[in-house]
C-alpha cells in the first residue's frame, strides 16, 4: 500500500455537493468580483479567527505585499524575517524596495530566534515578520516588545498556521496585521489561490482594503498605488464551505501529530529521530509533521522506493538564494537554518490519513534508519 505525502480528496468528497452547490450560486449570480459573497466570508472569518477585521486577497503571498505596503514599508526600510521560510517571506520585502534583514531559528521549533531579532534592531527596521512555521505559534511575546521598543510594525506570516494559538489567543491577530494564506495544501484551502489580511486595527483594514482594489477610494479615484489583490468571490464561497471543516481538520492533524509520537516511542527511534516539539501554550495546527533525520537525503530516497511520500521544507535558506545574493550573506552565516535545511524531513500528516498508513510510514523510517547505521 501506498502512503501519499498529501492527499486532498478526503477533505473534498465529503463535501462534494456544498462545494458544488456554492460555486453554482456564485455562477448564477454573475457577480465574480467583489460583492456579497466575499463580505460574507470575510465577516465569517474575522468572528472565526477572533480578530476586527479580514480582507480577502488573492493569495498568502500578495496578503504579505499589502499588509507591508499598510504599515508603511518601502524603499530604505528593513524588514526582519526568518531565513527559514517559504520565499514569499523576504520576496514581498523585496518587492516594495525594502531590505529584508535575514535570521536564524530556534532550532527546536524552527521559528524566529527572538534574540536574534534583538539583535537584528537598528534604527532601520520598519517592520518585523515573524513565520509561525509548519503550524506553531513563533515566539510573538518575545518579539512584540522588542518591535515596540524599536517602533516597529509586526505583521504575522501566519500562512501555514490558521488556528494556531499562543497563550489562548489565535495567530494572526497577535500583532499589527496577520497574513493567511488559502493555497490549496495549506489547513484551509481554496480551490486556486487565495489569501487574507486580518488586523483589530480598524484603520488598517480600511487601508488594505483599498490596496487590493488599486488603492481606490471611489470610482477611478486613487488615493494610492496598490494593485489587483482580490479574492475571487467563487473561491470565497467555496471557502464559505470548507472554513466549517476546519476544526474537524485540524483536530484530525493534531491527533495524527500523536499518534506519531507514540509509534516513534513504540519503534525506539527516539535517539534517532527528532520529532516537532510543541511548546507550552502553543496549539500547533501541523500543516507539517517536520522531523530531523541523519542522512536525509537517502532516507527520503529510500522511503520514495518504498511508497512512501515525504517532502522537503525547505532544502535551501532563503540567505543562500541565488536571487538575494547582494544582500551579501554567505554560507555559515545563519547555521541553525543551514541545518534544518540539511535535516528535516516532513512526512505525511494530512486529515484522513489512516493509523496504518502512519505504521508503514514509522515502519519504513526504521529500516532507512538501521540500514544508514549499518554502513
Ligand atoms: C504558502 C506560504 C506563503 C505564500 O502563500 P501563497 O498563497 O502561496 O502566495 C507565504 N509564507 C508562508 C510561510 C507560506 O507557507
Amino acid at each position: 500500500m501506498k502512503v501519499p505525502f498529501l492527499d486532498l480528496h478526503g477533505q473534498y468528497d465529503p463535501i462534494r455537493a456544498e462545494v458544488l452547490e456554492a460555486v453554482t450560486r456564485v455562477c448564477d449570480s454573475q457577480r465574480f468580483i467583489l460583492g456579497p459573497e466575499l463580505e460574507a466570508f470575510e465577516l465569517e472569518i474575522a468572528e472565526r479567527l477572533e480578530v476586527g477585521w479580514a480582507i480577502g486577497v488573492s493569495s498568502g503571498t500578495d496578503a504579505l505585499l499589502a499588509a507591508l505596503l499598510a504599515v508603511g514599508v518601502g524603499r530604505g526600510d528593513d524588514v526582519i524575517t526568518s531565513t527559514y521560510s517559504f520565499f514569499a517571506s523576504a520576496s514581498s520585502i523585496v518587492r516594495l524596495g525594502a531590505r529584508p534583514v535575514l535570521v536564524d531559528i530556534d532550532p527546536t521549533t524552527f521559528n524566529l530566534d527572538a534574540e536574534a531579532v534583538r539583535r537584528a534592531i537598528t534604527p532601520a527596521t520598519k517592520a518585523i515578520v515573524p513565520v509561525h512555521l509548519f503550524g506553531q505559534s513563533a515566539d510573538v511575546d518575545a518579539i512584540l516588545p522588542i518591535a515596540r521598543a524599536a517602533g516597529a510594525a509586526v505583521v504575522e506570516d501566519a500562512c501555514q498556521a490558521i488556528g494556531a494559538r499562543l497563550g489562548g489567543r489565535q495567530v494572526g491577530g497577535l500583532g499589527d496585521a496577520g497574513c493567511f494564506s488559502f493555497y490549496p495544501t495549506k489547513n484551509l484551502g481554496a480551490f486556486g489561490d487565495g489569501g487574507l489580511v486580518v488586523t483589530n486595527d480598524e484603520g488598517l483594514a480600511a487601508t488594505v482594503r483599498r490596496l487590493r482594489h488599486h488603492g481606490q477610494t471611489e470610482p477611478y479615484l486613487h488615493t494610492s498605488v496598490g494593485g489587483n489583490f482580490r479574492l475571487d468571490a467563487l473561491q470565497a464561497a467555496i471557502l464559505r464551505v470548507r472554513a466549517r471543516q476546519l476544526d474537524a481538520w485540524t483536530t484530525s492533524r493534531r491527533e495524527n501529530a500523536r499518534r506519531y509520537r507514540d509509534l516513534f516511542a513504540a519503534a525506539g527511534l527516539a535517539g534517532q529521530i527528532a520529532l516537532p516539539e510543541e511548546r507550552p501554550g502553543r496549539d500547533h495546527v501541523f500543516n507539517q509533521f517536520v522531523i530531523r533525520v541523519p542522512d536525509r537525503d537517502r532516507v527520503q530516497q529510500q522511503l520514495e522506493a518504498r511508497g512512501i511520500g515525504t517532502a522537503i521544507y525547505y532544502p535551501r535558506p532563503l540567505h543562500l538564494q541565488p536571487c538575494f545574493a547582494d544582500l551579501g550573506y554567505r554560507a555559515g552565516d545563519l547555521p541553525q537554518a543551514e541545518r534544518a535545511a540539511a535535516e528535516t524531513l516532513a512526512l505525511p500528516v494530512f486529515p484522513g490519513l489512516t493509523e496504518s498508513q502512519q505504521v508503514q510510514v514509522v515502519e519504513g523510517l526504521k529500516l532507512c534508519v538501521q540500514q544508514t547505521q549499518s554502513v
